[in-house]
């Protein structure tokens, strides 16, 4: 069953091209400022050609506006335009906040496009008339871009972002369910005892962060904190892909990982990256046509998964006891598999319950995959 669902597609440009870019990404802001400066004075205006400006009416208004910019074209200023006006309904605001282009406050660098003007030829890519060298371009093969940006990441590295339709191949997964317990010596844990460590990735660079950014070396602290995130990124993508790879059913605890930012642990949360790794879970499971049920979190580490009984340790204070003995059944458990495995139970509950015909707005009624898998798993039975 060929299914196709949108990624953007994320290729670091060659620097080379950064100067032309730095100079586009001002033209933007000059765009955009305008957008902001025309759409607040026709909104506060007291007679009666006061006006909320819409997309299409900016776009109006900045038509043959391409003679006084150097770099960027026609296309880009429609972008930004309908951009602009998107991000001002949204927040329902009259005005946004400017679009710096110098110093310490600039914003960093954005240069939406349509698909029309960007090009493939040859190696490269053709935009505005200059031609750009990209790395990993082979991933440019064979996919179809309907609009996208460049945009800079606060080390200043320029990148080519599309968002595309890939097409996937649904599989069948070998194993039927696991449940996650996320938590924070160890970010996930499963039901059955695969553990994701958290090594601290920040932990272990705060010191040397902490000294570039005194020394003012702003550039070697931004790369700093962007190698700690690709790490992270890197650990939670394995684990991910692993997870999604044999598990058909796949059910996560509800932890807010907001609500726990605020407390003592802010560091550890943050710093651990369950939002990602939910994410990352969800879309990749998608991809696959998995089943991502989350379920209430509330428990899971008390109860005991063998008798149920709440004999387990509880609260944040208890976080130091690894592992522990049910006074009721005299099971011995580790924390974080026994919570895993209240989780896997408490999703299990969830999809009996979908297949009975209730709908429950938090759960995702199992695929059509999961009829596959079972037709599979007679298959594989059969053979062996
Ligand atoms: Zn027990």
């Amino acid at each position: 069953m060929p299914l196709s669902l949108p990624r953007t597609l994320r290729l670091k440009v060659r620097s080379e091209a950064y100067g032309w870019l730095n100079t586009a990404a001002i033209e933007v802001n000059q765009v955009f400022n305008y957008c902001n400066e025309t759409a607040f004075t026709a909104a506060v205006r007291t007679d009666r050609n006061r006006k909320w400006l819409s997309g299409f009416d900016l776009c109006h208004l900045t038509a043959g506006a391409t003679e006084y910019f150097e770099r960027i074209g026609a296309d880009t200023i429609q972008r930004i335009c309908t951009e602009y006006a998107q991000k001002r309904a949204a927040v329902r605001r009259r005005k946004l906040r400017w679009r710096v282009s110098r110093g310490a406050r600039r914003n960093l660098g954005w240069i939406p496009f349509k698909a029309a003007s960007l090009k493939r030829k040859g190696c490269a890519v053709r935009f505005c008339g200059k031609t750009f060298r990209v790395f990993e371009r082979e991933r440019l093969d064979g996919v179809k871009w309907k609009q996208g940006c460049f945009a800079q990441d606060a080390v200043g590295d320029w990148w080519l972002c599309l968002p595309v339709e890939l097409s996937i191949e649904q599989t069948v997964a070998p194993k039927e369910s696991v449940g996650i317990d996320l938590g924070l010596k160890d970010v996930a844990v499963t039901s059955e005892g695969l553990r994701l460590e958290a090594r601290g990735f920040y932990r272990d660079a705060e010191q040397r962060l902490g000294a570039l950014q005194r020394r003012g070396h702003r550039r070697q602290a931004a790369r700093l904190h962007r190698r700690i995130r690709r790490r992270r990124q890197d650990a939670c993508h394995k684990f991910s892909r692993h997870i999604v790879n044999t598990y058909q059913n796949i059910v996560v605890g509800d932890v807010s990982s907001l609500a726990l930012a605020k407390t003592r642990m802010a560091k550890s949360v943050l710093d651990s990256g369950w939002g990602m790794l939910k994410q990352m879970l969800r879309y990749k499971g998608e991809h696959a046509g998995r089943s991502v049920y989350v379920v209430n979190e509330r428990n899971t580490t008390r109860a005991c998964s063998s008798c149920g009984a709440l004999t387990g340790p509880s609260g944040l204070r208890q976080l130091v006891v690894r592992q522990w003995e049910c006074a009721h059944c005299g099971e011995s458990h580790d924390r974080d598999v026994n919570a895993a495995r209240n989780i896997l139970m408490a999703g299990s509950r969830c999809w009996t319950s979908v297949r009975g015909n209730e709908s429950s707005p938090s759960v995702r009624p199992p695929s059509q995959t999961s009829r596959l898998r079972e037709a599979g798993s007679d298959v594989h039975k059969a053979a062996a």
